[in-house]
């Protein structure tokens, strides 16, 4: 179910998934969750329906909406022979003329629910019917009659581009109909000209057909159509989520959608602005042009009377307009935000990400580099002892050898795990590379450093590494470099040197650098 779950979502649609996937973009209200999902416009597909509907499904829809035809052509007739255009209504003082045309009603909701050429077809057909019973020249009937298809185009436009509910039981859903509603009864009403130019009406008789068609229209669409979609559309959200195969959701491309909806709008307001004050003073024109000052006074306040509509009209669509505007910016301000800050989570993410070593988990190469530089700048900085211990698992082919690669990756983490364990918090231990470790001892001089290694050592010893089924015992060896010079790479050729005495020595031991001026390392411990 779309609608009823997200009374209060306004969203802008990008992609065409049902589900708020990532190229949709939902702005909620501040009292909804942002979890829910987004309405998008979803249409039926005749070839699917005749491909994949059931003999019952068929009937009914195409049964509807033949039937739908039917009832919009005789109550369009109806319309015209009943002159239910541009009646006189006073409303608050102010006289305002009204038109009242059936079909509108059934075509608006074959087009929000259905699609926008199962509600344009009925109304072009309408209306094309009327025009021809009106006597209407058949090349200007062909073009009147797509006026109102026009007006369900942008209306159809307005809720592809926003996904808004259609149930009408929430402010959003409510205002977005309310101007989408006005928008399209603009454009409709440019068939009133038509039928005004065809009629030979006068231009005094203009202005109440003109009003009567957009006014008309946009108070059907609010008073009858709303209740209309209020009513159904719960029922139909049901019937459709029963046979979702039928339909689909209107692909769309945001941004493309979102300017032709705004030029929508911008052109709907301005033509309804321009046409009304034009018309208003055509009125006044004529009485003044023709000196007859008889009807000036009427003229005048009917101009009176325009100037009025004009002016509330735009007072609510600028309000309208306010409000989309304001939700739309602090939607954007709320997702840049958002973005900024999973942005930000990111980039921690791949810092710790480069500085990590991905078997061990630990420090890699990189990050005790800069260790290491940290460590040199604080020593020379406050002279500050410190040492350096590499390490080597020895014989490591023999354990990938015999046990396999993957025993042997295990063992390196035991190591890693086991030196974790071994080491202070302010020391910092990683992996140099294949099976050799690094570690800088903070704060610690050579005596302090090879008491620390030989620890490490004895335990590596003594604990082999469980891997299935099998234990593998390893050992490590170790070179000992006590800080003796402010560049980094002698430190760490220094603490090489001594592993490799360490090695040379016969593995499993820990050797020393040897002090500056001496020429060899010491061993400690042999085993052997
Ligand atoms: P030595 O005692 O002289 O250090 O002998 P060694 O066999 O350990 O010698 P060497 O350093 O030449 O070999 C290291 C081996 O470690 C070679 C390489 O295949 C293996 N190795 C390096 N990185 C990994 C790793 O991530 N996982 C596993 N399983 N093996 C690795
Ligand atoms: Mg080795
Ligand atoms: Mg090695």
């Amino acid at each position: 179910m779309e609608n009823t779950q997200s009374p209060d979502t306004f969203t802008m649609k990008r992609g065409d998934t049902r589900q708020p996937a990532r190229d949709s973009v939902t702005a909620d209200l501040p009292t909804e969750a942002s979890s829910r999902p987004p309405t998008h416009y979803r249409t039926l597909s005749a070839k699917q329906l005749w491909h994949e509907g059931s003999r019952s499904e068929q009937g009914l829809i195409l049964g509807g909406w033949l039937l739908s035809v039917l009832a919009c052509m005789a109550s369009g007739i109806a319309a015209v022979v009943n002159s239910w255009s541009g009646l006189s209504l006073t409303f608050a003082g102010v006289e305002v003329y009204v038109s009242i045309y059936p079909p509108l009603m059934i075509c608006l909701w074959w087009t929000l629910f259905f699609g926008w050429a199962w509600g344009a077809i009925p109304a072009y057909l309408a209306t094309l019917s009327l025009a021809l019973y009106a006597h209407m020249p058949l090349p200007w009937a062909l073009l009147f009659a797509c006026a109102n298809p026009l007006g369900f185009a942008v209306l159809v436009l307005g809720y592809r581009t926003i996904a808004m509910p259609l149930h009408l039981r929430s402010t959003n859903a409510v205002l977005y109909y309310t101007l989408m509603s006005f928008v399209a009864s603009v454009f409709s009403s440019a068939g009133a000209l038509i039928w005004c130019y065809t009629n030979l009406v006068d231009p005094t008789g203009l202005l109440p057909i003109w009003q009567g068609w957009w006014l008309g229209g946009f108070l059907q669409c609010l008073l009858l159509g709303g209740p209309l979609l209020l009513v159904s559309q719960p029922a139909l959200e049901r019937w459709r989520d029963r046979h979702p195969r039928l339909w689909r959701t209107a692909e769309a491309e945001s941004r493309r959608l979102s300017l032709q909806l705004v030029i929508a709008i911008v052109a709907g307001v301005l033509i309804y602005g321009w046409l009304t004050l034009w018309l208003g003073s055509n009125t006044v024109r004529h009485a003044l042009r023709a000196s007859e000052l008889a009807i000036l006074p009427g003229a005048v306040t009917t101009m009176l009377a325009t100037t009025w509509t004009f002016y509330w009209v735009f007072a609510v669509i600028a309000a309208f307009v306010g409000f989309f505007g304001y939700r739309m910016f602090t939607y954007w301000l709320d997702s840049t935000t958002r973005l900024v800050s999973e942005l930000a989570e990111a980039n921690n993410k791949l810092a710790h990400l480069a500085r990590t070593d991905a078997l061990t988990g630990q420090p890699n190469r990189r990050a005790l580099e800069e260790a290491l530089e940290q460590q040199l700048q604080r020593s020379q900085r406050n002279g500050e002892r410190a040492s350096l211990v590499l390490l080597d698992i020895d014989h490591f082919k023999g354990v990938n050898d015999r046990y396999g690669h993957d025993a042997g990756d295990a063992v390196i983490r035991a190591l890693a795990e086991t030196m974790k364990e071994t080491i202070r918090n302010v020391d910092v231990a990683g992996r140099w590379g294949g099976e050799e470790f690094l570690v800088v001892l903070a704060n610690v001089d050579e005596e302090g450093a090879a008491a620390f290694a030989e620890r490490l050592r004895t335990r590596v010893e003594s604990t082999p590494v469980a891997h299935g089924e099998l234990h593998v015992s390893y050992t490590i060896s170790l070179g000992v470099a006590p800080l003796s010079t402010p560049h980094r790479e002698t430190w760490l050729k220094r603490a090489d040197e001594a592993l490799y005495r360490a090695k040379l020595d016969g593995r499993n031991r820990t050797a020393i650098a040897p002090a500056r001026s001496e020429a060899e390392g010491v061993s400690l411990h042999s085993p052997c």
